[in-house]
């Protein structure tokens, strides 16, 4: 029997629902459009990808978007220079620089210099900072507050749940367990983060009632490393060679799907899952950074 799909397309589309409502609200009651600026550096597909998807949400949505595009040779320094316009800029609401820069760029620096305000990735260390301290007046990572609206929207219950999570980066890994390990009802979790240097791997994981895979490693997550009933959230994206489509490619998860979805009660799919609440939140984000900056949230 296979374990019950989590539909993360038709709960993103619940987001993008409740967020054009809010855009309808600001535009009517205060004559405001939200707007979001997203700064692509150098050539990278997937980049260009995931921006021209931001676009179009944008437009979907009603939110206004600029779209910024750099060479791959731009200095930090013109970087930063756009990234101080943009954070005067007051058609700009949200500001997102689209990861991963060139290695002239620091990605650290580039993330210290938005304005916490309008830091819609959540990755400045201000927003980090209020994250860990359950401040709920700054802004979370995109992918792992997406990670949580899934759960809630699924009913799945965190509080006293062992949340195992597989990876521990700023982007993933390291929010989605502040998030689900934080003092309130929809949190409360008991969280174990692994990593590369983690032993014991596959048994941690079977101890899981909720396991979340972000470590960007194809099929990683096999059916013995995951107790039956387990949730498991697959937040991985992962190109791996497939001749027998036109792309050349197709995208997979870091779980092996067919092997543990009998075996889950509830599962992510890849595509489908994760993914498009990632965007649904960067709108949400967008739209809650017009109205701080307005006093309306
Ligand atoms: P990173 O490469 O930044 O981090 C990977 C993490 O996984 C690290 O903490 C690393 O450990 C750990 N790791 C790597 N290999 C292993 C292993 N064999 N065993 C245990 N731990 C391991 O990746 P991201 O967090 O940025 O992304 C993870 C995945 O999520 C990728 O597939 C990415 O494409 C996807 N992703 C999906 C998004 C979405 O919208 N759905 C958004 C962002 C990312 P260590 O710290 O020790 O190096």
């Amino acid at each position: 029997m296979l374990g019950k799909l989590i539909d993360g397309k038709a709960i993103a589309e619940q987001i993008n629902a409740e967020t054009v409502a809010e855009i309808a609200c600001l535009k009517e009651q205060y004559g405001l459009t939200p707007g979001l600026a997203v700064v692509l550096v150098g050539e990278n597909p997937g980049s260009a990808t995931y921006v021209s998807m931001k676009d179009k949400m944008c437009s979907r949505l009603g939110l206004h978007s600029e779209r910024i595009s750099f060479p791959a040779s731009t200095s930090e320094g013109e970087l930063l220079a756009i990234l101080n316009d943009l954070n005067f800029k007051r058609e700009i609401h949200g500001i997102l620089v689209q990861s991963p820069l060139p290695p002239q760029i620091s990605a650290e620096d580039i993330f210290a210099s938005v304005d916490p305000s309008k830091d819609v990735d959540g990755f400045h260390p201000l927003n980090i900072g209020k994250l860990a301290l359950g401040d709920p007046t700054g802004f979370a990572p995109c992918t792992p507050a997406g990670v949580h609206e899934l759960l809630i929207r699924s009913g799945v219950k965190t509080d006293g749940a062992h949340v195992v999570v597989l990876g521990r980066s700023r982007i993933v890994g390291r929010p989605v367990s502040l998030i689900l390990s934080q003092k309130a009802p929809d949190a409360n979790a008991t969280v174990t983060v692994c990593h590369s240097r983690s032993r014991n791997l596959a048994e941690i994981c079977r101890s899981a009632d909720i396991l979340i895979a972000a470590i960007g490693v194809p099929h990683f997550v096999t059916a013995d490393m995951v107790r039956d009933g387990a949730v498991v959230i697959d937040v991985g994206i992962n190109r791996v060679e497939d001749k027998a489509v036109d792309k050349g490619y197709r995208l997979v998860g870091d779980v092996a799907f067919d092997a543990v979805a009998p075996k889950a009660s509830l599962i992510t799919p890849v595509p489908g899952g994760v993914g498009p609440m990632t965007i649904a939140m960067l709108m949400h984000n967008t739209v809650r950074a017009a109205q701080m900056r307005h006093g309306v949230a």
